[in-house]
């Protein structure tokens, strides 16, 4: 469907500009302050349009855990996770749904799934999610959340001798996996991409990581993964392979300018070398770190060093919600504590070109979305600024930013196709998603990880934290 979005403000290099925007057949056709209405009208009054941004890094379904993991260090809150991850593809469909929606209403119209399989039901976990995605209408880059070392063998052995028993899928029945998967799913002109994401250097062998670079070569998928979370990931990798998990990732073929790794925290300079020769990308995850105390990572290092940055909210059981905006200001303000040379700090226009743009440089789309330009994709999301949260009117960037914008996202097109009017989903209905999440959970405290009840004792000593007292 063509529009025409009337009136409606855009950051320009001196301040903002009122202007109409062509949309034909889902791209940008025409920006200017004097336009024909072509197609359907859009009142832009008192509105500012922007590029969507790209939600980097998540797990779409540990939002039935959001808001009840304690507050542990990522090791241990993953055991906790693993414990209790849902196993039944209908409510992977419906967190993939909620995930979706609550990108969508802060400004996302990107998101990036590293998603958490079903064990034994693989294929149905993708399933669930791309239907999701699908019906919500939102762009979305799949990456089944591969490993084949058992989770034990992500905490660091710390001079014992590692028994881990072998993990339930080997490396090329995962590769199998992804290569039917991507048969089956990745249709990157539909909105729908897969992509190769490894979890990480701390569960994955070299082979399943080979495999991976084979497989994202011969069908030029993006690739992603973690990367040096935490500390513990670092003194594992050292173990592991003798050197930093950057330059193993490197010597593997792993690293380019379409692989996307999430957190970064725990990089060295030669490191940061390193993604920046390769061009890789880095998606922050403020929220996370601090929530898991992961730690804070070096993003203004990175920008110094040109590293691409983008922003991502990572699962709603580290976060605990999905809001873009939210990640977007603490990864904003978070970084001005460690460099007292404000002029390195990052601006409310800079962070919301790493949201938009820099998202789309990692997936390899910055010459289709990412920017307010003419040819681009029509993924765009306009803002209401006569919202009480963005008022008195001051800079609407800096309001959006530095801000507590609050319901202010007015409409959202992915491809040119509206999928957030008047604030709501077009094509899904909210209320029903309300119930299916209400009726599917219930008010939970008080349970125990068997898993984390196995291995704390062994965690603590390798972290050379005190013994804990029992009782
Ligand atoms: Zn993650």
């Amino acid at each position: 469907m063509n529009f025409t979005i009337e009136h409606v403000l855009i950051p320009v290099d001196q301040g903002y500009e009122e202007v109409s925007v062509q949309i034909v057949e889902g791209r940008i056709a025409a920006i200017s302050p004097n336009l024909d209405i072509l197609g359907t009208a859009i009142d832009g009054r008192n509105k500012l349009l922007l590029p969507g941004f790209v939600n980097a890094h998540t797990h779409s379904s540990e939002m039935w855990q959001r808001g009840m993991i304690p507050p542990y260090p990522l090791e241990l809150w993953l055991a906790e996770l693993y414990d209790f991850t849902p196993l039944d593809p209908e409510q992977i469909y419906l967190s993939a749904v909620g995930t979706a929606v609550e990108t969508l209403l802060t400004g996302g119209t990107t998101v990036v799934d590293h998603l958490v399989l079903i064990p034994g039901r693989e294929l149905e976990t993708v399933a669930a999610v791309v239907r999701a995605y699908r019906e919500v209408g939102i762009r979305a880059f799949v990456g089944p959340l591969i490993q084949d070392e058992v989770f034990e063998s992500g905490i660091p052995c710390g001079g014992t001798e590692p028994k881990h028993p072998t993990y339930l899928r080997s490396a090329a029945a995962t590769l199998e996996f992804l290569q039917e998967t991507i048969a089956q799913f990745h249709r990157p002109t539909e909105g729908i991409s897969i992509m190769v994401a490894p979890t990480g250097a701390q569960l994955c062998s070299d082979a399943l990581f080979e495999g991976c670079v084979e497989l994202s070569d011969r069908h030029t998928l993006c690739r992603h993964a973690h990367l040096l979370e935490t500390k513990a990931q670092k003194l594992l990798a050292h173990e592991k392979y003798g050197c930093s998990a950057v330059e193993h990732l490197k010597q593997l073929g792993f690293l380019g300018s379409q692989t996307s790794l999430a957190h970064c925290v725990w990089l060295d300079e030669h490191d940061i070398d390193l993604l920046g020769t390769t061009r890789s990308t880095v998606v922050h995850n403020p929220l996370s770190n601090l929530r898991l105390g992961s730690g804070v990572a070096p993003i203004l290092k990175y920008r110094q060093a040109g590293i691409n940055v983008a922003f991502g909210c990572d699962g709603a059981a580290s976060n605990d919600s999905q809001d873009v905006l939210e990640a977007i200001k603490i990864g904003t303000i978070l970084h001005n504590v460690t460099d007292l040379d404000y002029t390195h700090w990052v601006t409310p226009r800079q962070a919301i070109e790493l949201a938009s743009l820099g998202g789309a440089i990692g997936l390899g789309m910055a010459g289709e979305i990412g920017s307010l330009e003419v040819g681009k994709q029509a993924d765009l999301v306009l803002y209401d600024l006569t919202n009480l949260s963005m008022l008195p009117r001051t800079d609407p960037i800096g309001l959006l930013v530095l801000g507590r914008p609050t319901q202010v996202v007015d409409s959202v097109w992915v491809k040119g196709d509206r999928v957030i009017a008047a604030g709501k989903p077009t094509r899904i209905n909210v209320d029903e998603l309300r119930s299916q999440l209400f009726n599917r959970s219930q008010w939970s405290v008080n349970r125990k990880s068997p898993t984390v009840q196995q291995v704390e004792a062994h965690y603590r000593s390798v972290m050379q934290l005190p013994v804990l007292s029992i009782g």
